[in-house]
C-alpha cells in the first residue's frame, strides 16, 4: 500500500510513518517543517520506500500527483498547541481549514476511492464540563473573544468539510478525535505538559503547574495512537464515523507532576502559575478531559497497551540520553 501522511514530520505524523514503513508500506509525506522537524524523519530519509516533500500543504504543487498514487491518506498537517494557537491565531484559522479543504478537493478530483483519516481533536468538545466525552455529546463553545477556541473551530470546520466531501463526492473518511497524546519526539515548546515536566524534572528545574493543578487529562502513548488510527483506517465499519482516540486513564496535573518528579528522582520544586502568567492572557481552562472509548473499541477491538508510568519512564530515559549527547 502507498500512504500519504500530511504533516508527516510532526510528532504523531512521524510515528505513523515509522509504523507503516515497518509494515512494508510505501510512505510519502508533505511537511513544511514549521512545527515538525527534520530530526523526526531522519531515520527514514534513506529508506527507498519513503519520500519526503518539503512544502507548505497550501501551496504544494505536486499534491494532486501524489494523491493520485496513494490508497490511503492521513491528514495530520495542522497548527497545534495552546501556546502556538494563542501566538498566531490567524495562521491557525487560515492553515487548518484551507489545508483540509485543499486535500479533500484533490482527493475528490483525482483519487475519490482513497481512504482518508483526518486528525480532529478533543478540543472540539469545548467547554463542556462533563469530563468524560463520547462522540454524540454536545459541543459547547464559549462566545466572546476567547482565542483558545479558534483551534476547536478549525477542527470542527475540518469535520464538516469531511462530511461535505463524503456526502457530495462519496469519499471514504474517518474522523479521529485525538485526545492528549504523548511520547517520544513531542516537544514542550508550544505548551504540551508531559514533555515540559519531563524536561524540567530531568534538568532539576521547577515544574510549572498552571492553575491549581486539579485539572485532569488522560494521556495516550503515541505508539498506541497510531495503532488505533491504522485500525480505524482499515475498518470499513468506521467509514463516515467520528471516533474518539486516546487512553482513558485520567490523572490530575498535580499528580502528574508528582509522578514525573518521582520517576526522574528529581528534587525540583513545583511552581504554580496563573493562566495569565502561563499564557499571557486568560484562557478557558478545561477542567476535565477523558475520552469514552466504547465506539473505538466496538469498531476495532483496540485497547491501549502503554501505561502512563511506562511512557514517562521511557521519556525520562530519552531526555537523559539527549542531555548526554548535547
Ligand atoms: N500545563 C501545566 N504546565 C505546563 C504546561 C501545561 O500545568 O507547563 C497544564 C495545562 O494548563 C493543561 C494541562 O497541563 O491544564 C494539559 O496541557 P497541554 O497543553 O499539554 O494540553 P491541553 O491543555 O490541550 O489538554
Amino acid at each position: 500500500m502507498h500512504v500519504l501522511v500530511t504533516g508527516g514530520a510532526g510528532f504523531i505524523g512521524s510515528h505513523l510513518v515509522a509504523y507503516h514503513l515497518e509494515r512494508g508500506d510505501r510512505v510519502s509525506i508533505v511537511d513544511n517543517l514549521s512545527t515538525g522537524s527534520i530530526k523526526n524523519i531522519e531515520p527514514f530519509l534513506h529508506n527507498p520506500a519513503f519520500q519526503f516533500y518539503k512544502a507548505d500543504i497550501l501551496l504544494w504543487d505536486r499534491l494532486k500527483e501524489v494523491v493520485s498514487q496513494v490508497e490511503r491518506i492521513y491528514h495530520m498537517a495542522a497548527i497545534v498547541g495552546v501556546k502556538k494557537v494563542l501566538e498566531d491565531p490567524r495562521a491557525v484559522m487560515a492553515t487548518n481549514i484551507a489545508a483540509t479543504e485543499r486535500v479533500f478537493r484533490a482527493v475528490a478530483e483525482v483519487r475519490p476511492d482513497a481512504q482518508v483519516t483526518i486528525a480532529s481533536s478533543s478540543e472540539v468538545y469545548g467547554f463542556n464540563t462533563k469530563g468524560g466525552f463520547s462522540e454524540t455529546d454536545d459541543i459547547v463553545l464559549r462566545s466572546g473573544a476567547r482565542l483558545r477556541w479558534c483551534y476547536a473551530v478549525t477542527k470542527l470546520a475540518d469535520e464538516f468539510l469531511a462530511y461535505s466531501f463524503m456526502y457530495k463526492s462519496g469519499i471514504n473518511v474517518v474522523i479521529a478525535r485525538l485526545f492528549n497524546t504523548i511520547g517520544p519526539r513531542q516537544r514542550g515548546k508550544y505548551g504540551m505538559v508531559v514533555p515540559t515536566f519531563v524536561r524540567q524534572a530531568v534538568n532539576n528545574q521547577p515544574l510549572t503547574i498552571y492553575g491549581d493543578g486539579l485539572q485532569t487529562r488522560s494521556f495516550c502513548d503515541v505508539r498506541d495512537t497510531v495503532v488505533a488510527l491504522e485500525l480505524l483506517a482499515s475498518s470499513p465499519a468506521a467509514n463516515g464515523e467520528i471516533v474518539n482516540v486516546g487512553n482513558d486513564q485520567e490523572i490530575s496535573i498535580l499528580a502528574l507532576a508528582a509522578l514525573v518528579s518521582k520517576r526522574a528522582g528529581s528534587s525540583s520544586p513545583f511552581v504554580f502559575l496563573s493562566c495569565k502568567e502561563a499564557y499571557g492572557m486568560e484562557i478557558d481552562e478545561i477542567t476535565h478531559r477523558r475520552p469514552i472509548l466504547d465506539k473505538l473499541h466496538e469498531l476495532t477491538g483496540f485497547e491501549p497497551k502503554w501505561l502512563l508510568l511506562d511512557t514517562l519512564d521511557n521519556l525520562i530515559s530519552l531526555e537523559r540520553r539527549r542531555l548526554e549527547t548535547v
